[in-house]
């Protein structure tokens, strides 16, 4: 099967993170030349990527044309199955509930698992994260697995807190601590995914997949309070300079998109019911009072908007003005 390098790199690039490359090469020698231990654990601080560098190796694995890099194509049955959740061949241990402990009777459906017949020729892999979740007791029922695994069966263990796990299981596992990236290499990886670094202090910088979590959340913080200024201002309850006032305070590219995500929504809301909106019943209502045409001259000041996103021009004065159009539409068409 040939492989397209753009799928390939679609698929599983996410998985290659620039700091781990130098590790990545021992790996990528180890899957040649058929020496991946049978027991794996990945250990090193919280927020350098062990669980990509974990995934890209199961995903080395259980793939059938994996080229001579260790990467695996993306594109073959097994790299299907195992992006879509569905490899017969895997079996992950997690805990029920995050947070909650890993306990023995998982450990014993697990063990189990991993002795049934693989369904393709890799072998079967396991995969335990957070390793430091199991019990005493779970841990101590997988030291057998661990020490006879199953012919062509591979076990991946995940810690951020290596030294939380028993004694017994580090010894039996090959160690591979997942290094902290350089300030450089996380200061360009992450400007390739628009995270402003420039407040982040040093030592967070080297935990870029950290960096992005809490961007992630501080961004979904922002969003809802833009739906509820939005929603507020569709039930006229909200002022429209005090909502353009916040909304210029915030980054502008993400409110750009949410803000041109949101007049789509509205649209929408207007001629259909939309069983996943994200708007709330205060909106849709807004929406379908508001009518198409009055949407459709908003969203296209919403454009002209989003064209300004890197212009010197007064950006807290454009957003007034888009915020009291639309809170000019609502009153008129409540007057209808
Ligand atoms: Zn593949």
């Amino acid at each position: 099967m040939a492989v397209d390098t753009e799928a390939r790199a679609a698929a599983e690039v996410e998985l290659a993170l620039p700091w781990h490359e130098d590790l990545w090469a021992h790996m990528a020698g180890a899957l040649n030349g058929d020496r991946v231990a049978h027991g794996l654990l990945f250990c090193g601080p919280g927020g350098v990527g062990k669980r990509r560098f974990a995934e890209r190796t199961v995903a080395a694995l259980l793939c059938r044309e994996r080229d001579t890099q260790g990467e695996a194509c993306g594109q073959c049955s097994g790299c299907r199955q195992r992006r879509a959740g569905t490899h017969p061949d895997i079996s992950r241990l997690v805990p029920d509930e995050p947070g909650k402990r890993i306990k023995v009777d998982q450990v014993r459906r697990f063990a189990h698992a991993l002795h049934l017949t693989s369904q393709y020729d890799s072998g079967r892999v396991g995969w335990i994260d957070p390793a430091d979740a199991l019990t005493v007791s779970a841990a101590n029922s997988l030291l057998k697995t661990l020490e006879e695994p199953p012919a062509g069966c591979h076990i991946l263990l995940i810690t951020d807190r290596l030294s939380s796990l028993l004694p017994t299981i580090r010894s039996r596992c090959q160690q591979w601590r997942i290094p902290a990236a350089s300030l450089d290499a996380a200061r360009r990886w992450l400007a390739t995914r628009d995270i402003p670094v420039d407040q982040t202090p040093d030592d967070r910088l080297r935990a870029p997949l950290a960096v992005i979590g809490a961007h992630e959340t501080g961004l979904a913080e922002q969003i809802t309070q833009w739906d509820q200024d939005l929603s507020r201002l569709l039930a006229r309850r909200a002022n429209p300079v005090a909502v353009a006032e916040r909304a210029a305070q915030a980054e502008r590219r993400p409110w750009v998109d949410w803000v041109y995500r949101r007049s789509a929504d509205l649209l929408i809301a207007c001629v259909a019911a939309e069983q996943d909106s994200p708007l709330d019943e205060t909106a849709t209502a807004a929406a379908r009072r508001l009518g198409p045409v009055a949407l459709q001259a908003w969203s296209r000041k919403v454009g002209a908007v989003a064209q300004n996103v890197e212009a010197n021009a007064d950006w807290r004065l454009m957003l007034e003005s888009l915020f009291i159009d639309l809170s000019e539409r609502v009153t008129e068409a409540g007057r209808t």
